[in-house]
């Protein structure tokens, strides 16, 4: 047992506490890493909706850690203590969707990153024995320490800013794998991406090195669409506008690409109504309906992304080389927090002050 500190979440309505908690024992194949950085995603924050925090708290969250190993458990084989990490989702490795290199759609995606051990269990408790919730995304980040497993740890050179690149376990893998492997977007090709903020900037970044002829985004936040064309937006829509579709479109025929990262009902259509014939539009973190015609998907298609349908160990070493390119200046986005200030990263990723905050231990 590792005697470590993380901030716990008590219920959906309180802040975040520090708390001394006992981890492990490690599993064969489970690592324990001390962290150094873990980005706060939104997911984090979803888990305030009593809906899913009734089955959840107390709960260790955080699921973009990057660390150090410092211990391995004896079947772990892709890595040895002292190695640099980033760990990323957690994925079977054996279902269908898995053998065929898309393990963000495991079949078992949600058991496994929902917060337990497939059997059920957690590997950790507060000092007082109370079991918490500490397996969230394989990781439960937002601590010293936090136990990943054999998959889902990424090992990176020691030359990289390992703190920075947490997020690229999440949020930027989501905005960069949605552009690069779910649409594969094509040198000279149009895309339009709505919601400015770690994933839809992520998006910009990785359409810049795709190539895009045009890549229009959609934000209400000013300082976001002056920092998305810094990023390379050719062009940019205040999104309070009674027709969002025909202030993206610009007269064009539509768009070849729309990304929706808002979520927003309205949001949503507007980008499916963007699409040229022959389009595709994909949407991420969605937690409203979607209600389009089907007569406005004619020739159209509609997706539904988990993690840019990425492989992290394949594409989160491209994203540091584009990183060291300077392609890719997640930088730029991201403002660093110690642990102890969890609270007020959380207020200000709402607030829309910080669009990607990495808390520190
Ligand atoms: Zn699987
Ligand atoms: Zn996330």
């Amino acid at each position: 047992m590792t005697t470590t500190t993380a901030a716990v979440l008590r219920s959906h309505d309180t802040p975040f506490t520090l708390e001394k908690v006992e981890l492990g024992p490690l599993r064969p194949d489970e690592l324990l890493v001390r962290i150094v950085g873990a980005g706060m995603c939104h997911t984090d924050l979803a888990i305030r909706d009593p809906f899913y925090s009734q089955t959840l708290v107390p709960a260790i969250l955080g699921h973009e850690g990057a660390g150090i190993v410092e211990a391995v458990g004896p079947s772990v084989t892709s890595a040895v203590p002292g190695d640099h990490v980033l760990i990323s989702f957690e994925y079977c490795g054996h279902c269908d969707s898995c053998l065929h290199g898309r393990p963000s759609y495991c079949a078992e995606f949600w058991v496994r990153n929902g917060g337990r051990r497939v059997d059920g269990t957690t590997a950790a408790e507060s000092t007082s024995g109370e079991p918490l919730t500490n397996r969230f995304f394989g990781q439960s980040s937002f601590a010293e320490h936090c136990i990943a497993t054999d998959r889902n740890i990424v090992v990176v050179d020691k030359d990289v800013p390992l703190e920075l690149f947490g997020p690229l376990g999440c949020g930027f893998q989501t905005g960069a794998g949605t552009v690069l492997n779910e649409m594969k977007l094509r040198a000279g090709q149009t895309i339009a991406i709505f919601g400015a903020g770690a994933v839809g900037l992520s998006a910009v970044m990785a359409a810049v090195i795709a190539g895009a002829s045009e890549i229009v985004v959609v934000d209400l936040n000013q300082d976001r669409l002056d920092i998305a064309r810094d990023l390379g937006a050719t062009r940019v829509v205040h999104g309070a506008t009674d027709d969002l579709a025909s202030a993206v479109t610009a007269g064009s025929a539509g768009i070849d690409y729309s990304f929706d990262t808002t979520g927003i009902a309205t949001v949503m259509l507007a980008a499916v109504q963007s699409l040229a014939i022959g389009g595709a539009c994909v949407l991420v973190g969605a937690t409203q309906e979607l209600n389009v015609s089907p007569m406005a998907l004619a020739g159209r298609t509609v997706t539904y992304v988990l993690e840019g349908s990425s492989v992290p160990r394949s594409f989160i070493p491209r994203l540091i080389d584009y990183w060291r390119q300077g392609r890719f200046p997640i930088e730029k986005l991201t403002r660093t927090y110690p642990l102890s200030e969890i609270n007020q990263a959380e207020a200000d990723s709402h607030s829309g002050v910080t669009i990607k905050p990495i808390l520190v231990p």
